[in-house]
């Protein structure tokens, strides 16, 4: 069976990457944190997305653009699949810029995933089982933390209700149908590569 991302659906999606982006905001401002003048880019961190409605949403944007310039953004995911398979094989972990990136920002920011959204300041998030996982910020942010001692309780930014959202989002898109075995893990290079999610 087909997969079909609604007006409906994206809608939701897109108010729930808003909301994530205020509750990240929120805490960045508490903590005086930016990405400004950071001398690292994330963008060039390995991450794995999980969701096929953000691969459908991510393609939403990628239907924006030029033949010609999806062609250029498939050419250089091809390349990074390479580089991650090279760097795997030799027992590291990739770090390699995403294809998305140019000249350091996101050219499909409107679009960017989860993960994109909500890395850099202290979060946490408490699993269906229960357990508690913490984040602790990008080294930046923990820097900028460790230079204003005496901060007793410090802000995070709580994921759980945002992820609980984002999963029912998925069933919805997935139309309920189990997508946890195996679970989906793909790069962004691998999404721009195999084209929009057609089935589960
Ligand atoms: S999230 Fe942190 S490490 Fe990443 S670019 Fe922003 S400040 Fe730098
Ligand atoms: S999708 Fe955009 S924000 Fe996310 S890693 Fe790629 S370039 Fe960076």
């Amino acid at each position: 069976m087909s997969l079909t991302l609604s007006a409906d659906l994206a809608a939701d999606l897109a108010a729930l990457y808003r909301d994530m982006e205020s509750a990240y905001d929120r805490v960045a401002k508490q903590l005086h944190h930016s990405c400004d003048g950071c001398p690292d880019n994330c963008c060039d961190s390995y991450f794995t997305h999980h969701t096929y409605i953000e691969w459908a949403y991510l393609w939403l944007g990628l239907a924006e653009l030029s033949e010609e310039r999806r062609q250029q953004l498939s050419v250089r995911a091809a390349r990074c699949i390479d580089s991650y398979t090279h760097a795997r094989e030799h027992g590291k972990r990739p770090q390699i810029m995403c294809p998305l990136n140019d000249n350091g920002r996101c050219s499909l920011y409107r679009y960017r995933l989860m993960v994109c959204r909500t890395h850099g300041v202290p979060a946490v998030m408490t699993r269906p089982d229960g357990r508690v996982i913490r984040f602790p910020g990008c080294f930046r942010c923990q820097e900028q933390i460790e230079t204003r001692p005496g901060q007793q309780h410090l802000p995070v930014m709580e994921r759980t209700p945002l992820l609980r959202r984002l999963v029912d989002l998925e069933q919805r898109f997935v139309s309920g149908r189990r997508t946890g075995s195996p679970r989906l893990a793909m790069t962004i290079a691998d999404m721009v590569v195999d084209g929009p999610p057609t089935h589960v």
